[in-house]
């Protein structure tokens, strides 16, 4: 029998930008964490050499267990390379600095971008996936666009916010052309806001008007706790859940949830 709610199907989410420094790791982890406590089983797929959020989720990322890259060359299974976090119901394959020279040695060929998609195909037992992207449009982006549904863009609230969108939309349009007609922007987010700087407000109205609804309506403020956290090695949102920074995460779950026809639980604190 035809599964009854096809909306429930695993939904793999690219979260990417060129630029560093955006928020694409605290967008993954916190996002990735508020799906999880909401009941959602969730992987997130670290393909930054950086590994920030792998250490940001409490996973030690300098021992031989398989890691993204393992995954990348085929020396290793996506089911086997997954680690559990300290958050019920949120997984992760780690990456680890080894990753850019595993990377290096393969050239930019539309074959090589499909190696993490082929990679995904067994993987169906997570509802979401969040990919977390280097801040280059490299291999290891263009293998993230290739399995993914969707591109997340979190967005940096301040001036030239838009510039650079640009390089990011083409890039999305080859692989559109070429590997991947399917995929299509999930939204674009707006981070590090501060409400009490006219800059940002004049960020919003600006990328609001050019992107209308493709701008997520949730906006993540700038908030201490959220760079804080991935020292003790877990997201804000289980760090200090009351900090704005959580409840902006939760909010973005939420929005995410509902625009895929799922029923957020409320979230507990
Ligand atoms: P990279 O391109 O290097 O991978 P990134 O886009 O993943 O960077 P993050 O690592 O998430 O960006 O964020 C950059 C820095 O800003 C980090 O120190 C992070 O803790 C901090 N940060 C991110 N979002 C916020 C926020 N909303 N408020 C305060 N600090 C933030
Ligand atoms: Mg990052």
């Amino acid at each position: 029998m035809a599964k009854r709610n096809l909306g429930l199907a695993r939904r793999v989410i690219a979260v990417a930008n060129q630029k560093g420094g955006v928020g694409k790791t605290t967008t993954v982890m916190n996002l990735g964490a508020a799906l999880a406590i909401n009941g959602v089983p969730t992987l997130v797929l670290d393909l930054d050499p950086q590994g920030n959020a792998s250490t940001g989720l409490g996973i030690q990322i300098d021992d031989p267990d398989p890691a993204i890259q393992d995954v990348l060359l085929g020396r290793s299974s996506l089911d086997q390379s997954v680690r559990t976090t300290m958050i019920d119901n949120l997984s992760i394959v780690p990456a680890t600095p080894r990753l850019q020279e595993d990377i290096n040695i393969l050239p930019t060929t539309i074959e090589n971008s499909f190696r993490l998609r082929d990679a995904m195909a067994q993987a169906q037992r997570w509802h979401y996936v969040l990919i977390d992207c280097p801040p280059s449009l490299d291999l290891l982006t263009r293998n993230a666009l290739a399995a993914a549904q969707s591109l997340l863009i979190p967005l940096q609230a301040e001036f030239f916010a838009l510039q650079g969108l640009t390089q990011l939309l083409l890039t999305m349009r080859t692989i559109r052309k070429t590997m991947n007609p399917a995929i299509r922007i999930e939204g674009v987010l707006l981070t590090m806001f501060d409400g009490r700087n006219n800059l940002s407000r004049q960020v919003e109205t600006e990328v609001r008007s050019h992107l209308e609804d493709l701008v997520f309506e949730t906006i993540i403020p700038r908030n201490v706790r959220l760079s804080e956290a991935p020292s003790h090695g877990m997201p804000a949102i289980t760090y200090d859940s009351r900090s704005t920074g959580s409840e902006a995460y939760r909010k973005l779950a939420t929005e995410l949830m509902r625009s895929h026809g799922r029923k957020p639980i409320v979230a507990r604190r």
